[in-house]
């Protein structure tokens, strides 16, 4: 077929659930060639067998994106797979929101560790083989909490305008052979807010994701990016549900 995401090799990072796997979704429907990875395997092999079954070409890996060495091994199991990798989405990501004052220091280091780190593993596995291939195309999950900050979530805000730092760093440094994108979203009806164990910050969280539409919508996003010609860098989606202030 003519359709540009058709056979491009595509690794996501937390496609057990939410964002990850309705874009895993969206892009096995246009042929795309899929190594899903995260930590829960039963949910990655069941959505590798479902999209297997309606005939796309789909491997997956328990990856720990906190570790260096399965995130390797992950782009390694992309490159014999199929060949090649010509898009990575760094989408694992979580958000224990707290006030600086509860102390969370472990879910701090947590958030540091899939949030930031993951990403910055992602781009390190990926980055010689696109610069061998000259071309490549790195897709950060980052949000509207990367835009501007919300009182009790300092931490998680932090490591999202640092990944927002990273997807564009990236982009200046690129060249003509890899193309970045930073993605981010509002309130979207996920797993996310199911990390939070602050009550009162989880009844925050409760509220403002009344308003919270489907993953689907930040799937399109993302296939809209990877579809543009080679040529086209589409370098930042902000969207929000339009209910949302
Ligand atoms: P979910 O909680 O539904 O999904 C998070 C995914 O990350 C899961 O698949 C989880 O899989 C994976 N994950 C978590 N920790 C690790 C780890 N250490 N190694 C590998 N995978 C990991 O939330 P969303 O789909 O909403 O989140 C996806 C991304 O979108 C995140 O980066 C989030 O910050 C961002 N985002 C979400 C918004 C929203 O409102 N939902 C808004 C803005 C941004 P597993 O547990 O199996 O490892």
């Amino acid at each position: 077929t003519n359709d540009p995401i058709n056979s491009k090799v595509v690794i996501i990072t937390g496609a057990s659930s939410g964002l990850g796997e309705a874009t895993a979704r969206r892009l096995a429907a246009r042929g795309a060639r899929l190594v899903l990875a995260a930590r829960r395997e039963d949910r990655l092999s069941k959505l590798a067998e479902d999209l297997k079954a309606e005939g796309a070409e789909v491997t997956w890996k328990v990856t720990d994106v906190t570790d260096r060495n399965q995130v390797e091994s992950l782009a390694a199991t992309a490159k014999e797979t199929f060949g090649r990798i010509d898009v990575l989405i760094n989408n694992a990501g979580l958000m224990p929101l707290a006030p600086l004052d509860a102390l969370k220091v472990d879910e701090w280091d947590q958030m540091v560790d899939v949030n930031i780190k993951g990403v910055m593993y992602g781009i390190a596995a990926v980055l010689p083989t696109m610069r061998e291939q000259h071309s490549g195309h790195v897709i950060n999950l980052s949000s509207v909490a990367g835009h501007k900050l919300f009182p009790g979530a300092a931490v998680y805000c932090a490591t999202k305008y640092a990944v927002k730092a990273l997807s564009e760093g990236l982009r200046m440094e690129a060249g003509d052979e890899i193309r970045s994108t930073n993605i981010s979203p509002g309130a979207i009806d996920t797993e996310l807010t199911s990390t939070i164990t602050d009550p009162n910050a989880k009844q925050a969280a409760d509220e403002l994701y009344k308003v919270a539409i489907d993953s689907d919508a930040v799937a399109r996003a993302i296939v809209y990016a990877i579809e543009q010609p080679a040529d086209v860098d589409i370098n930042e989606i902000i969207l929000r549900p339009t209910a949302q202030e």
